[in-house]
């Protein structure tokens, strides 16, 4: 499966805000948003002005925004919208349930780990444990009721130990004891506090 290698922070230079990919660097001073303002990346970034956007492209990068900020390839992308038009219930909602119900997303939410790229390593190396068995595909749909688990060896690792003692709060649609968490219900477009327009993701894919 493709796979993007280069620096994430370029990703969110791009965009121009921050994307969140880099766990707690995203939150410290050492973030390039803070440092260098939303500069575009490469070496003569600093010269180039971000030009007149047309309505299509202000559509294009609000859907390249919320494919990066889920680290979701296009083909997936594009197979969450068509499910979401498909759907009787309102198409934004049920992008974002479908984006929000992701296993990596769910782990991440958790407050397992501190980035979503972790919580995709976390899943793919098979230690996360879904009704107590074991799940490596970090796109699995989760599914209210669902109890999501770390084995005794994952709640060992570097970049999970700390997360579970600073009793990291997970999201409020989610509950967990220690290294064990239940999802509780599906989030609402207005739970998951991020800026992304999904009407403008919608108008994209319907030109
Ligand atoms: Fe984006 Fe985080 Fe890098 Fe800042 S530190 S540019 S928020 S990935």
């Amino acid at each position: 499966m493709a796979k993007y290698i280069d620096p994430k922070c370029r990703l969110c230079r791009r965009e121009g805000v921050k994307l969140y990919l880099k766990g707690a660097r995203c939150l410290s001073p050492k973030c390039p948003i803070e440092k260098r303002g939303a500069q575009l990346p490469g070496q003569h970034g600093k010269k180039r002005a971000r030009g007149r956007i047309s309505g299509y492209g202000i559509q294009l990068r609000e859907k390249q925004k919320a494919k990066r900020t889920y680290a979701v390839l296009e083909s997936q992308f594009r197979n969450y919208y068509d499910l979401a038009i498909k759907s009787k219930d309102n198409t934004a909602e049920v992008l974002i349930r479908l984006l929000e119900s992701r296993l990596d997303n769910v782990c991440y939410r958790m407050g397992f780990v501190s980035s979503r790229s972790l919580a995709r390593q976390l899943v793919a190396h098979g230690n996360i444990l879904v009704n107590g068995k074991k799940v490596d595909v970090p796109s699995f749909q989760t599914k209210p009721g669902m109890i999501i688990s770390l084995p005794e060896k994952a709640a060992k690792f570097d970049f999970v130990a700390p997360n579970l003692i600073e009793k990291n709060a997970p999201a409020k649609w989610l509950s967990r004891v220690g290294t064990q968490g239940k999802i509780d219900r599906m989030p609402t477009k207005d739970e998951i506090g991020s800026d992304i327009k999904t009407n403008l993701i919608i108008e994209y894919y319907s030109r």
